[in-house]
């Protein structure tokens, strides 16, 4: 009886958790030939936690059409410096009734052009790092239930981070729960794909424009052995079954999102190269890693243990001497740099804000390997990452289940200092 109402409990507390979410429907419609798109976003905010002042940011390069939402009192458009992007944006102010409690529903319509950086003449790509959506601030990585429909002219197909789970002649559907930001659609005349042989992991390859070469395949494989080690390891309590790789050609930069998927924009990505393979292993890990808060300092939960993630993988492969190499220069950039723990990145430069959140935080991890050895140090990080942890706070309590609290105290003085 006891267990049942355990059980209960549980299921009553996971209602009211998916309840609780951001809704996101998104209407996009594009148009390759010139780089256009127009989008309808509609977010819902649940009664729960709707303020009576919402701020909603949206890109400077973008024509706002209409701001629509029920019962609201005052709304404005202001352009203000946004500091953690460092940049620019639209800031949607709208107020309601102090009094009114209800679920907040807002609808931005606007329209713009891709820059070069996302669309080119295979591909337009709007992705993650695109900021393509209008965004609640601070609040770019926390997760949403969405819908994206996309509508595409008839000779373009359109690819996003899950299968569409509706598909007529111009329009497609996607639906998951993922970051607010990393709402996914690439589309081009053709993908040429290239997928793994085996049932789990299954891993595909999308690439726009040119055909599959050699480079593609052993990009393929060395994916498969990364979600394989990581499966085992981190993720072995939440693994990964279907990843998808997509290759726009955009030539910009390489990123993972949190639905199973990674965008890497370079032609030469050669994962033959230490760099590259340790950047694939980083991205493929951020499937777990990318619950803590990006505009604070709890991102180190997600660059720090996705930059040591990659380290473990290149230790796992044999590749002891590059594992002491990297680990190595990230001890040389960590020292005397500022704590952890209340890192402020906005009162610092770029370069310090990678010294502390990514090179002090590896080291951090480095060393609690070291400290608890192998077996204490993988059941932390797989129980971290199945939790979807998100605050330095939660990370420590499981610190102190798996290790002890002395362990714990240890950590947090060294996150500290
Ligand atoms: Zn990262």
């Amino acid at each position: 009886m006891k267990r049942f109402l355990l059980l209960l409990l549980l299921v009553g507390l996971c209602v009211v958790q998916s309840e609780a979410r951001n809704q996101v429907r998104v209407l996009l419609r594009v148009q390759p030939e010139t780089k256009k798109f127009w989008c309808r976003y509609t977010l819902t905010l649940p009664a729960e936690t709707a303020p009576a002042e919402v701020l909603l940011n949206l890109n400077k390069q973008y024509k706002i059409i209409s701001v629509e939402s029920p019962r609201v009192k005052q709304q404005r458009i202001e352009r203000y410096l946004y500091p953690v992007f460092q940049d620019t944006l639209q800031g949607i102010n709208l107020s309601y009734a102090i009094q009114d409690r209800r679920a907040k529903e807002i609808t931005v319509t606007y329209e713009g052009t891709l820059p070069a950086k996302y669309a080119t003449n295979e591909v337009l790509e709007l992705s993650g790092h695109t900021n393509w959506m209008p965004l609640l601030p601070y609040k770019e990585y926390e997760v949403v239930d969405y819908t994206l429909d996309v509508e595409a002219p008839k000779a373009y197909s359109v690819i996003s981070t899950s299968p569409p789970t509706r598909k007529r002649a111009e329009q497609y559907r996607f639906q998951g729960a993922t970051c607010a930001i990393e709402l996914t659609a690439l589309v081009a005349k053709r993908f040429y794909r290239l997928a793994s042989t085996s049932a789990v992991p299954s891993v595909a390859i999308y690439k726009a424009g040119s055909p599959l070469l050699k480079l593609d395949s052993l990009l393929l494989g060395e994916s498969e052995r990364i979600i394989a080690f990581y499966n085992q390891s981190i993720g072995r309590q939440d693994a990964i079954k279907r990843f998808s790789i997509f290759l726009p050609g955009t030539d910009r930069d390489a990123f993972a999102m949190l639905d199973n998927a990674t965008v890497i924009t370079y032609a030469d990505f050669d994962v033959q190269q230490l760099e590259y393979r340790t950047i694939l292993a980083h991205e493929i890990s951020h499937k777990w890693w990318g619950y803590g808060a990006y505009s604070d300092y709890n991102d180190w939960l997600n660059e720090a243990f996705a930059t040591y993630s990659s380290f473990l993988y290149l230790r796992c492969v044999g590749d002891t001497a590059s594992y002491r190499q990297l680990l190595n220069a990230k001890i040389k950039s960590a020292t005397g740099a500022p704590a952890i723990i209340g890192f402020d990145k906005t009162k610092y430069n770029y370069a310090t804000y990678r010294r502390v959140i990514y090179d002090k935080g590896s080291v951090v991890l480095a060393t609690l390997h070291q400290r608890v050895g192998d077996e204490k140090f993988f059941a932390v990080l797989a129980k971290t990452a199945a939790q979807k942890t998100a605050t330095t706070d939660a990370f420590l309590d499981i610190v102190a289940q798996e290790t002890g609290e002395e362990t714990c105290r240890w950590l947090k003085a060294e996150l500290m200092r």
